[in-house]
């Protein structure tokens, strides 16, 4: 196995558990070729630090797999490391009342790059880099031997050039047929695993559509902006909102969110789904003197419209600001965002900044993080991307 030096400043950060190798972290860049090449760490001083895999993925060139130098990256290694992240979940498997959930979570569970999400039977593998997709066979022969297993579909995350958008992404086993009726306590959700690089519903906020639900939601009347299928509001009702109001720009929202209503017999009819602009509808809003005892702001960390290009480290405040204007005294607003590159911290500035802009006072009623099966790595706080605040207009 070929070894690769670091420079010391990434080796510091290696020996303290980083464990992401950081594009500029070699001190001789060619020295790796192919994707998925695996290699041996050293120092300076040519100490042997982490056994690694080569794949190329946003900040970073690779991932540490082993800090045991005698540890071997082979197919048993990967059996391994998934068996344990099952075993993990298996108090998730034995629940009824929710067959969708993330088995693997990439750096959380030990390998990076790449994550596995169960919907009722089906595995959903998520590739980030060429590189771990040279291991594919490893993998996809650990989840054929998994609980209640149908069949794998996969999305290759690491195509930017859309070479694959049109491909099928079923790999193996049983087709399924879609929509997929999954359940989430005691909820339906209308997924496809087979239409572009999103499913009809983010997993990862499970506990937040819970607390909708059961803290939040009686009797109000919920704004859900950027409603994508609108599973909040799913939930909302659930919960007994009067009524809510889904505005997304994307066009299929409205087909998507009518039939995230009807798979749960859900009136349909009496909710508004608006394809236009948020920040359209704001103004709107606002022109029309609406106010809401609810408003949910999940915007994704970056999109760019006809008018609008919209970064959350940037326009947070703003879509705060924007928001109390049409938010009822002591009405609740929750705020949410999966930017992986602040922290809490940041986030609560910018929240602050948007309430300091309106003049208005507020109090924090709870903060929501990753569910359970979302493992994150201690030593790399990125893994920790979801920060949602609840949030009380007074
Ligand atoms: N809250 C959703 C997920 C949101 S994903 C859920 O819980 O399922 C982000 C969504 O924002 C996408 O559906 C995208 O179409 C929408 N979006 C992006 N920019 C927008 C804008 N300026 N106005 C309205 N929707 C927007």
């Amino acid at each position: 196995m070929i070894e690769v030096k670091l420079t010391n400043q990434a080796a510091q950060n290696i020996k303290q558990g980083y464990p992401l190798i950081m594009k500029d972290a070699l001190v001789d860049s060619k020295q790796l070729k192919k994707e998925g090449t695996l290699f041996k760490i050293v120092d300076s001083s040519n100490n042997y630090l982490a056994t690694a895999y080569y794949g190329i993925q946003n900040k970073g060139i690779g991932w540490v797999l082993s800090r045991n130098k005698k540890e071997t990256i082979d197919a048993s290694f990967f059996k391994e490391k998934i068996t344990q992240a099952l075993k993990k979940r298996e108090n998730f498997y034995q629940n009824p009342e929710t067959t969708a959930f993330r088995i693997f979570n990439s750096e959380g569970d030990g390998i990076g790059g790449v994550t596995i999400d169960y919907y009722a039977g089906y595995y959903l593998i998520d590739w980030y880099s060429e590189g771990i997709y040279a291991y594919r066979k490893d993998i996809y022969h650990v989840l054929e031997t998994a609980q209640n297993y149908q069949g794998i579909y996969e999305k290759k995350r690491f195509d930017k050039q859309g070479k694959y958008i049109e491909q099928d992404d079923f790999v193996m086993g049983e087709r399924a047929e879609f929509p997929l009726i999954i359940k989430e306590n005691g909820m339906n959700y209308a997924v496809n695993l087979n239409d572009g690089a999103m499913t009809g519903i983010f997993l990862d906020q499970r506990n937040v559509r819970g607390l909708i639900r059961n803290k939040y939601a009686h009797k109000k009347l919920v704004l859900n902006t950027f409603s994508y299928t609108g599973a909040f509001s799913v939930a909302a009702l659930y919960g007994g909102a009067k009524k809510t109001i889904n505005v997304d720009l994307a066009k299929r929202s409205k087909v998507m969110t009518e039939e995230q209503f009807k798979v749960n017999e859900l009136d349909y009819e009496a909710q508004e789904i608006r394809v236009m602009d948020v920040f359209n509808y704001f103004r709107y809003a606002k022109r029309h003197e609406l106010e809401f005892d609810i408003v949910i702001l999940d915007p994704p960390s970056f999109a760019r419209s006809k008018k609008f290009t919209f970064s959350t480290a940037k326009d947070y405040p703003e879509l705060i600001s924007d928001t109390i204007a049409i938010t009822k005294q002591n009405g609740v607003i929750v705020a949410s965002t999966n930017n992986a590159s602040f922290g809490m911290k940041k986030f609560k500035q910018l929240i602050d900044q948007g309430f300091k802009q309106s003049n208005v006072q507020y109090k924090i009623l709870e903060e929501e993080y990753l569910p359970e099966d979302f493992k994150t790595n201690k030593n790399y706080p990125e893994s920790n991307y979801l920060k949602v605040v609840f949030l009380e207009k007074l």
